[in-house]
């Protein structure tokens, strides 16, 4: 079926949504239009849950019941008002209505759970960010007013209390799925923008009540507003029937999103909001709510000090990350070239303090290039992991071994003259896995040269190994006083 049925729905539901603006203007045509499209939506929902595994229908079920009960609110709607004449808050289509925000909730919490295994601690303090900033907004226009207003009977204001926090639950959900990792198709992007046509939906009746605009007796407007409804019924269905819907519960692997610029930008919004409703109350001398700001200030500040407070940590862990990598050998886990370099002077700079002898060698693995022609290149990869961990713990308790390069090691030998350094390297070799061997080269620091004068001299001592016929090593001799030849070698095994 791929994608057909998803396409055939939206371009119907388009018509449909398109038909509405052109309704006659009378209720009961407009709610039974309605109520076509939202039934509709409900069961395209629930085709699509059936074309999903067992195990990721849940959510979807949710979402239907949800968009049944408020499409099935409308009917109630019509009925109890033409028909029983209650036009009084509250209406029996009231808890309809409402049911679709814990169901949408459950829906997506379900979504989220399943996307993301793990608990995501910044996207939840995202959430938490915008839904206290509108939150007071909510508070301070919508549910202060409905609470403490004298126009209405108790059931009555907590209906109209309960639509106010239904959005909230529905925004905080939204921004956490938003802000979770996982496959982002165009289901994830159908459901988010369902969720905002609703929310959305809701805040343009607010916003046009508050200002006193009676949406009834405008046409244009009415529709519009009705629109964004049916709109957001219908993304659901086409979520649901599109064909990444399929993966829209896999677990994240990738990461959670990074803190874009826009959603940065959102956050300061939302942070702002409380400053912003203190300025609107001094400017128009009505401070009524004084304790809501100084609370929701005090949450959003704390908020965004939390936030600040993982960024700067997830920094840190990212920089010791960075820091070791740089200074580590990924395959062997030993130092690298880069924190050879570093270690060398500091070590020479000890030796020289103590005045105690430092040998260096340098250590080359034989016809490396014929085993991994012969064995392959991965056994090649084994190989010198399997070395490094032998050697590391053939040498003594100190010593440093870092990987110079390809199949070229270095080793520290702090407090080792020549002779002893010698002894442990006869040891290191025989530890040589695979009946392997190496060749190297030993440089005794003569208290004076620098770093890469004592690692020119090991080399040329390595050197001289390999062409001596290697699985040997040798001993450079110091440069002053010049000896008879240069070098010596001291062990062939
Ligand atoms: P010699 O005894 O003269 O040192 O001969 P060799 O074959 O050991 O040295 P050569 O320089 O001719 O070849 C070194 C080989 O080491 C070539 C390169 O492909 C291999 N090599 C370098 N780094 C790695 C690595 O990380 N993994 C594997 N598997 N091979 C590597
Ligand atoms: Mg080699
Ligand atoms: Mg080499």
């Amino acid at each position: 079926m791929g994608g057909r049925a998803g396409k055939l729905f939206a371009v119907l539901a388009g018509v449909c949504v398109a038909g509405y603006q052109l309704v006659p203007e009378s209720p009961w045509w407009k709610s039974a239009w309605q109520i076509g499209i939202g039934y509709g939506a409900v069961a395209a929902v629930l085709l699509g849950a059936r074309r999903l595994e067992p195990h990721q229908r849940l959510p979807w079920w949710c979402f239907a019941f949800g968009l049944f009960a408020n499409a099935s609110g409308i009917a109630v709607a019509i009925y109890s008002s033409k028909v029983l004449h209650v036009d009084e808050s509250p209406t029996p289509a009231d808890p309809l209505f409402l049911l679709l925000y814990p169901a949408c909730a459950v829906g997506f919490a379900l979504l989220i759970k399943r996307r993301e295994p793990r608990r995501n601690w910044a996207a939840m303090v995202d959430a938490s960010t915008f839904t206290t900033g509108l939150g007071l907004l909510a508070w301070v226009y919508v549910i202060e007013p409905a609470a403490f207003g004298e126009q209405t009977s108790l059931p009555g204001r907590i209906i109209q209390i309960a639509y106010p926090i239904g959005d909230l639950l529905l925004l905080a959900m939204l921004t956490r799925l938003v802000r979770s990792g996982g496959s982002r198709g165009s289901a994830f992007w159908w459901i988010t923008g369902s969720g905002i046509a609703f929310f959305g939906g809701d805040t343009t009746w607010v916003v046009l009540g508050n200002l006193g605009i009676d949406i009834d007796d405008i046409r244009v407007l009415h529709r519009g507003v009705d629109s964004i409804f049916l709109i957001a019924f219908c993304l659901f269905a086409v979520a649901a029937l599109h064909p990444s819907a399929r993966d829209l519960d896999r677990a994240a692997v990738q990461r959670a999103p990074r803190l874009s610029t826009a959603m940065l930008a959102s956050l300061t919004v939302a942070s702002l909001i409380a400053p912003a409703v203190l300025a609107v109350q001094l400017y128009t001398d009505t401070l009524n709510d004084g304790a809501a700001i100084v609370a929701g200030s005090t949450v959003l500040f704390l908020l965004v000090v939390l936030r600040m407070w993982q960024l700067v940590r997830e920094v840190e862990r990212q920089a010791d990350r960075v820091r070791t990598l740089s200074r580590e050998d990924e395959l062997t886990g030993l130092p690298n070239r880069r924190a050879w370099k570093d270690e060398m002077p500091r070590a020479l700079e000890m030796a020289r303090r103590g005045t105690v002898a430092v040998t260096i060698a340098m250590i080359d693995l034989d016809h490396f290039k014929r085993f991994n022609d012969s064995y392959g290149h991965p056994a090649g990869d084994r190989l010198l992991k399997d070395a490094a961990a032998a050697w590391g713990a053939a040498l003594r308790e100190g010593d440093i071994l870092a990987r110079y390069g390809g199949e070229e090691f270095i080793a520290l030998l702090p407090d080792a003259t020549a002779g002893e350094a010698v002894h442990i390297l006869q040891r290191v070799l025989r530890a040589t896995p695979l009946g392997q061997s190496f060749s190297a080269g030993l440089a005794c620091w003569d208290g004076s040269e620098s770093p890469e004068e004592l690692t020119a001299r090991a080399d040329a001592a390595l050197y001289e190994a390999k062409a001596a016929g290697r699985h040997r090593i040798v001993t450079s001799q110091p440069v002053a006083p010049a000896p008879a030849s240069p070098t010596a070698v001291v062990a062939q095994l």
